[in-house]
């Protein structure tokens, strides 16, 4: 059966049996842009967009959605997240280029990042950046005396870890004691940092932040962390701290496989808004304005990465190895958290599974699997496969690694295809050598 829930919303299975996204059949797709290609639905992106801003401002109208630019960001992106009244997280300069690039309107962007260089944060102060969210000790004395020099007072929140473990892989989880980002409220260096803020004589501390990680498949942490949090901030009431702003990051999940059933976009935005409310109401304290920061949620489900069979070889009572033209160049996912993908056969869908195979990239390591143990009709070279779910970290993600060219990147809607980013030629890798 076709895992439609792990597909955008406009994937079908056309009457021979071949996979349409967008309106656009994807074998011709992959005849005009060549594989593997990374095909992105605009109505599946927007309307996440617009899930999330209507989920949450019909419960908590002062909210803003940030879309966090590091699950994928180009400029036309870009433009599509500000036609949907988005902010933008961004995480380098080259994020922040980007957003400019566009004239994104800054005040809506926010700065995060656990080791901003000097060049980064002068760069986004000079250019009026609305936020940013302060990671460490060496960054509010850094920020406050970039922001000193330029004359200006500059909007921070401060990001603090509130030992809440969210249950997902290690690498991607950044709330705990244990991490790199964040200030520790266990620690008291939290508080330590909330007094700094305040004192600082060119930043002006609107509110906290955190994020625990992702993909975050249970509302409870998010419910913990918001409440222990707000009562965090309600001990720094005489000491000047007027929460304006509060955030609980983004981490909200998606279906990578059937089998994943993610709550819905609302039961994060019921858990979230409702925790703060009461919370809010039981410290006699003013709701804040909200600010929720998805990024994978928003385009991970809307991306379909399309690659062509070469090499086939079985193992006989061991493994058939399937090879692609693409992996670990163009997702990294499996071999850096052991991610795992549905797999279909785009050009004969309705087919039944004949065989277990493993789908292995070109790249020269071993670890470079897509998928290991799928069940799929018998598989000949020159067969489209097709990954759903891989708008997220998975481009953005992307290396030259043995200098294969990173993929192209497709806008689908109505029939319509649109080119958003090319694939790289041998001159673009070779663009910034020096002989
Ligand atoms: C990565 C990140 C996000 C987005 O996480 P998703 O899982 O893509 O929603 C949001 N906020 C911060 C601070 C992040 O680092």
């Amino acid at each position: 059966m076709f895992p439609q829930s792990v597909f955008p919303d406009t994937a079908q299975v056309n009457t021979e049996g071949q996979l349409v996204i967008g309106g656009c059949n994807t074998l011709d797709l992959a005849s005009e842009f060549g594989t593997p290609v990374y095909i992105l639905d605009e109505q599946t992106l927007r309307s996440r967009c617009r899930s999330f801003v209507s989920e949450f401002q019909k419960r908590h109208p002062a909210t803003q959605v940030a879309y966090a630019s590091k699950a994928y960001i180009n400029p036309a992106l870009a433009r599509i997240f500000q036609e949907e009244g988005l902010g933008l997280d961004v995480v380098s300069g080259g994020e922040l280029a980007i957003a400019r690039s566009v004239d994104f309107p800054l005040e809506n962007v926010y700065f995060h990042g656990n080791n901003k260089t000097p060049e980064e944060l002068s760069e986004a102060v000079e250019h009026g950046i609305g936020y940013v969210v302060v990671d460490s000790f060496h960054e509010l004395n850094l920020l406050n005396s970039i922001a000193d020099a330029a004359g200006i007072t500059q909007d921070v929140l401060i990001r603090v870890s509130p030992g809440v473990d969210p249950h997902t892989h290690v690498y991607t989880t950044t709330g705990i004691l244990d991490s790199k980002f964040g200030f520790s409220i266990q620690t008291g260096h939290a508080a330590d940092a909330v007094r700094q803020a305040l004192a600082a004589s060119n930043l002006n501390l609107r509110g906290l932040h955190f994020h625990l990680g992702s993909p975050i498949f249970e509302l409870e942490p998010y419910a913990l962390a918001t409440e222990f949090v707000l009562r965090f901030a309600a001990q720094f009431r005489e000491e000047g701290l007027n929460l304006q702003d509060f955030s609980p990051g983004g981490g909200f999940a998606i279906s990578y496989t059937r089998d994943q059933e993610p709550p819905e976009i609302a039961a994060y935005a019921e858990t979230i808004t409702a925790t703060m409310k009461a919370t809010c109401d039981e410290l006699g304290m003013t709701t804040p304005r909200l600010i929720i920061e998805p990024g994978r949620s928003i385009i991970g489900p809307a991306g379909v990465a399309l690659y062509r069979v070469g090499a086939i070889k079985e193992i006989p009572g061991v493994r058939k190895y399937v090879s692609v033209d693409g992996g670990m160049g163009d997702n990294i996912r499996p071999a850096l958290y052991q991610a795992t993908y549905e797999v279909v056969v785009a050009n004969r869908i309705n087919e039944p599974e004949a065989e277990k195979v493993t789908i292995a990239g070109k790249y020269c390591e071993s670890g470079d699997l897509l998928a290991s143990d799928v069940m799929l009709p018998e598989l000949a070279s020159g067969d489209l496969i097709a990954i759903p779910a891989t708008g997220a970290y998975c481009p953005s993600m992307a290396s030259n690694y043995n200098l294969n060219p990173r993929p192209p990147m497709v806008l689908v809607n109505n029939g319509q295809s649109r080119l958003i980013r090319r694939r790289e030629s041998y001159q673009d890798m070779m663009h910034v050598d020096v002989v």
